[in-house]
């Protein structure tokens, strides 16, 4: 039960970090929203989420590439309802090239929203938590802070980055309450990915099932999808006080893939 908790989650507007917002929601944590997006559909969603669960729901548009805009969003979440319980840095974007092609823009767009806009939010949220004597950060890590697949620098080193500062922090703030951990999962069928089925399609001449099969769930020993409710299982027991000895570690959610 998380009553009377405060979470803050980046990238909350659409897929995983959407579903890990109702998770904490329905679990009874006043959430704090963020993300790229249509207003009005934004404001659909946090007033749905406010009504379905019970609890206050806010929303701030702090942009993850931009470091001033991110602290304002841990001292608006701090100072909307006096305390910060709960930190999920899970908000991420891909690009997939060749390194010799890859555009210098995406690279640092990748490297600023995937990793170093969670070091600007914990950052931020340490005192508070320390000053509470409890906290829990969760960062949105990827089978890919684990493993490398070709055309993903970008990202397979951001994922990697994430987890050095995972366990980094973990240590740093062992002894005062705060846990720090890395959720690694394989293929999620969010918009995003969605989206590559329908492309990769077109770009291979295959067909959508073909590519679901033979190129994403390949790496997934399920072959299967992971689904949001596995991720909000996990983060619910991390947040919990149940998980208090789980610090600096890194679990993957991904059908097998980094078991090979
Ligand atoms: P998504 O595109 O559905 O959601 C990404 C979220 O990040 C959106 O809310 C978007 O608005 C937000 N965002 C993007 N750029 C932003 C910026 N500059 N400032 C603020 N917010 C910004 O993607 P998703 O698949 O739900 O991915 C969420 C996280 O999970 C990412 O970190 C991703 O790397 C990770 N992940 C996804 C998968 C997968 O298969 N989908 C697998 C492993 C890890």
């Amino acid at each position: 039960d998380l009553g009377g908790q405060t979470a803050v989650i980046t990238g909350s507007t659409s897929g995983i970090g959407a579903a890990l917002a109702d998770g904490l929601a329905a679990a009874g944590a006043n959430i704090v929203l963020n993300g790229l997006g249509d207003e009005g559909e934004i404001e659909a969603l946090r007033a749905s989420l406010a009504e379905k669960h019970g609890v206050e729901v806010r929303y701030h548009s702090a942009n993850m590439m931009k470091p001033d805009e991110i602290a304002d969003l841990v001292a608006y979440a701090h100072s909307e309802f006096g305390r910060l319980d709960i930190l999920v840095n899970n908000a991420g974007i891909q690009h997939v090239a060749k390194i010799e092609d890859f555009p210098v823009e995406k690279w640092d767009a990748i490297i600023a929203i995937n990793l170093t806009s969670a070091f600007h939010t914990i950052r931020a949220a340490v005192p508070v938590m320390r000053g509470q004597g409890r906290g829990r950060i969760i960062n949105l890590a990827s089978a890919h802070a684990l493993v490398a697949s070709p055309f993903k620098a970008a990202y397979v080193a951001a994922k990697h980055g994430i987890l050095g500062l995972t366990r980094t922090v973990a240590l740093e703030v062992a002894e005062a309450g705060i846990t720090v951990n890395a959720i690694c999962p394989g293929y999620v069928k969010t918009p995003l990915v969605e989206g590559q089925i329908a492309d990769t399609a077109k770009a291979r001449g295959i067909s959508e099932e073909e590519v679901v099969r033979d190129v994403m769930l390949k790496a997934q020993p399920t072959k299967k999808f992971v689904e949001y409710d596995q991720l909000v299982g996990l983060l619910l027991y991390l947040a919990s006080d149940a998980g208090a000895s789980c610090n600096g570690a890194a679990f993957p959610v991904d059908g097998g893939w980094t078991a090979a």
